[in-house]
């Protein structure tokens, strides 16, 4: 980061994000992966796919090797915690207007989905959540999670976010001292985000 804020990686091969997390495994440090982020932009042909520049390409990759390193460091972690909550991104909803009908809750800051559609990722993820044991919040932003997590107390986090927020929401859990994992997304911008519920499954 910085790069620029709107790009899709939803064309890109699943194989570039499992050799994301193989090349987070082995190297355990991201700030030596610029060789590693530079080879797997090439490989992937990340520039032509999102549009980005060869640097901000690279930005994105090292971004995606930090998430998916603190990602491996907090996995054990994870296990046997109770109180679990799940943080998907309002951005995500199939609709940013009216025909949402979720509704906001300003004491938590969060949209409650109504499940108006079967094919929203939200209504989707949402149930997801619930089904494995999690609280689940639909946030504006990042900034709206301390307060959730203090007032709840929370044992374990899952957030599905930009790069962006999820570099905020990692200094996050090392301040709470909690673990943490992240789902990023794929499809970036202010609206109709996308992220893989696969991946996200595999987390819960
Ligand atoms: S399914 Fe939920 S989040 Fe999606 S548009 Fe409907 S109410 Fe909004």
């Amino acid at each position: 980061m910085p790069y620029k804020f709107n790009f899709d990686l939803t064309n890109v091969s699943r194989q570039f994000f499992e050799d994301l997390m193989k090349a987070s495994y082995r190297h355990g440090f991201h700030r030596r992966m610029a060789k590693t982020a530079r080879t797997l932009v090439k490989k992937f042909k990340i520039e032509e796919i999102t549009g980005l520049t060869f640097s901000d390409a690279i930005s994105l990759v090292e971004d995606l090797i930090e998430i998916y390193s603190l990602n491996l460091l907090y996995r054990d972690k994870m296990k046997n915690k109770n109180k679990k909550a799940l943080f998907l991104p309002h951005c995500a909803r199939k609709y940013m207007d009216s025909r949402c009908k979720a509704i906001f809750d300003s004491s938590m800051s969060t949209y409650i989905c109504q499940s108006c559609s079967e094919d929203c990722l939200i209504n989707i993820a949402t149930n997801l959540g619930k089904s494995k044991g999690y609280d689940v919040y639909v946030v504006p932003g990042g900034s709206c999670i301390p307060g959730i997590v203090n007032k709840n107390g929370y044992e374990a986090l899952v957030g599905v976010a930009c790069g962006m927020e999820l570099k905020l929401a990692s200094e996050l859990i090392k301040k709470f001292n909690i673990p943490g994992q992240a789902v990023p997304l794929t499809k970036n911008g202010c609206a109709h985000t996308k992220f893989d519920l696969e991946e996200l499954k595999k987390i819960l």
